[in-house]
């Protein structure tokens, strides 16, 4: 089934939306996105530069003090009515979604429902986080109060949009911050529609989130440049994050850097291979690899390495990839994207490493121009290997063996990035040495990806700094101030 390609004159317009209404872009230039199921366009999207940034900044800046002096239990009332307007208009925002990425249709109705989750979590707490009183004994008063920044800015990728637009922009909001969002140019329908829903159906006032749209040098550069741009949340590549942090550093002001990750999943001799097997077929398959937490680097345990490189092969191979509306696995959300993940295959012939499913440039003509890439599966990987240290973004995996639990944590932390890492393992002694042991901001033990928007999330090494999600995020949205009375 391939979905039908619209013409030309068909081509939905997705504008910016500023002060509670959509703003044509002063270029009057349009970016085309794409149906990655189709490999056709789809919808056009306004090319934004400094000056409809400078419009968006100055509207957040307008209504930051309002916004910032509501009573916090009304700010959380508001963003628990957009909690219940995303879920009511959830199959809409989902087909937006699926649109611009390609996601199946059963999945972006589930990343909704987090997005959801996010104005829910963060609305309930907007009136529990405050400040402390500091005892200095007698003859002192001291306490300290959490305020708002003022306008910050969230600069989000195209792999989960709605999702990552949630997670920076609620918390951001719950503190009494005012937002200008800068979506992928590749998939920025659904937070200008979020944007919308919130101003238009749920009574949050124009100006308290804008919306930007365009490429990232002309527009997510001029937002992290602009004078009035307090804060900035940033969810993308190491090359983007890198250049947006020297202009932060340049300017002065805080960033949290949300990066990629190569993380390792390791499965001990002593796991519970039924659940480990699936388990880490989800953990790199799981939005066709394109997820940062993506457990890419497979580590097993000598003893069990050929039970479970022989099941994987058979459980990868199983994996229904296409456009269906059921199918496990849908396609690369870029066209340049799509090339870079199957550039790793002769990357990975090159390094002499042997695909045990996938890894074959023909499969293309099995789903005509849509960017599907099947799940692939390499064993005979050393950690040294090109495919072994990348990022791929993609549903590629490598498969390391390890002799006993020091050479696990040792391959385990050989790497760059410090996103995520999964063991699985029935020993609790273990799980909580090997835990302890790793460099990552995430580990899940017995289920990748566990946790919820309750969870912090965040980056060593390369994969960032700072924190999003949980009450964490709050602190990252806030700044301290503390006041000392002498009586
Ligand atoms: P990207 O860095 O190319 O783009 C991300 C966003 O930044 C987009 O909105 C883009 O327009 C903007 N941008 C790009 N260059 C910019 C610049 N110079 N100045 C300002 N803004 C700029 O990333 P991508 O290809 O969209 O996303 C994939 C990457 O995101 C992967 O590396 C992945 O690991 C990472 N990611 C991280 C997390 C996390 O939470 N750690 C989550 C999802 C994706």
């Amino acid at each position: 089934m391939t979905r039908e390609q619209p013409k030309s004159s068909q081509l939905q317009r997705w504008d910016h939306y500023i002060n509670g209404a959509s703003h044509a872009p002063a270029s009057g230039n349009y970016i085309d996105a794409f149906d990655p199921c189709a490999g056709a366009a789809v919808d056009q999207v306004a090319a934004g530069s400094a000056a409809d940034v400078d419009l968006a900044v100055r509207a957040a800046a307008a209504a930051a003090a309002a916004w910032r002096d509501r009573r916090p239990i009304e700010r959380g009332r508001i963003m628990l009515a957009i909690a219940a307007k995303i879920r009511e208009k959830a199959a809409h925002i989902a087909a937006i979604e699926s649109r611009q990425t390609g996601k199946p249709a059963w999945q972006s109705p589930l990343e909704v429902e987090v997005a959801a989750q996010y104005f829910e979590f963060y609305g309930g707490l907007a009136n529990l986080f405050h400040g402390e009183v500091i005892g200095l004994g007698a003859g002192y008063h001291s306490y300290t109060t959490r305020e708002p920044f003022g306008v910050v800015g969230v600069i989000t990728p195209w792999n989960a949009p709605i999702n990552q637009a949630a997670r920076g922009i609620a918390p951001a909001l719950a503190a009494g911050n005012t937002v200008v969002a800068k979506p992928s140019e590749f998939t920025s329908a659904s937070t200008v529609e979020l944007a919308r829903l919130a101003c238009e159906e749920c009574g949050l006032p124009p100006g308290v989130f804008n919306v930007v749209l365009g490429e990232g040098e002309a527009c997510g550069a001029a937002l992290v440049s602009h004078p009035l741009v307090r804060k900035v949340a940033f969810t993308g590549s190491v090359r983007a994050g890198r250049a947006i942090s020297h202009i932060a550093a340049e300017r002065l002001i805080p960033l949290t850097l949300e990066l990629g990750g190569k993380s390792p999943n390791i499965i001990f001799d002593d796991a519970d291979l039924k659940q480990a097997i699936p388990g880490a077929v989800r953990a790199f398959s799981g939005n066709a690899g394109q997820v940062c937490l993506a457990g890419s680097r497979l580590l097993v345990q000598t003893s069990v390495h050929g039970q479970v490189v022989e099941a994987l092969a058979a459980a990868v191979a199983a994996v229904k990839v296409g456009p269906q509306s059921d199918a496990m696995v849908g396609p690369i959300t870029t066209r340049a994207q799509y090339d870079r993940v199957r550039s790793y295959f002769e990357i990975a012939r090159q390094d002499g490493a042997r695909a045990i499913v996938g890894g074959n440039l023909d499969a293309r003509d099995e789903w005509n121009a849509g960017w599907f890439v099947p799940p692939t599966v390499y064993a005979g990987v050393t950690n040294d290997m090109r495919i072994a240290r990348e990022e791929i973004f993609g549903p590629v995996l490598v498969v390391i063996p390890f002799a006993d639990e020091a050479e696990a944590i040792r391959i385990a932390n050989d790497t760059e990035y410090g996103l995520a890492a999964g063991i699985w393992t029935q020993n609790l002694s273990r799980a909580h040495r090997v835990a302890a042991a790793l460099e990552a901001g995430q580990i899940y033990v017995n289920e990748y990806q566990a946790g919820g928007v309750e969870t912090p999330l965040g980056g060593y090494k390369n994969s960032g700094y700072g924190r999003e999600k949980g009450i964490e995020a709050l602190h990252h949205y806030t700044q301290l101030k503390c006041v000392t009375i002498k009586l």
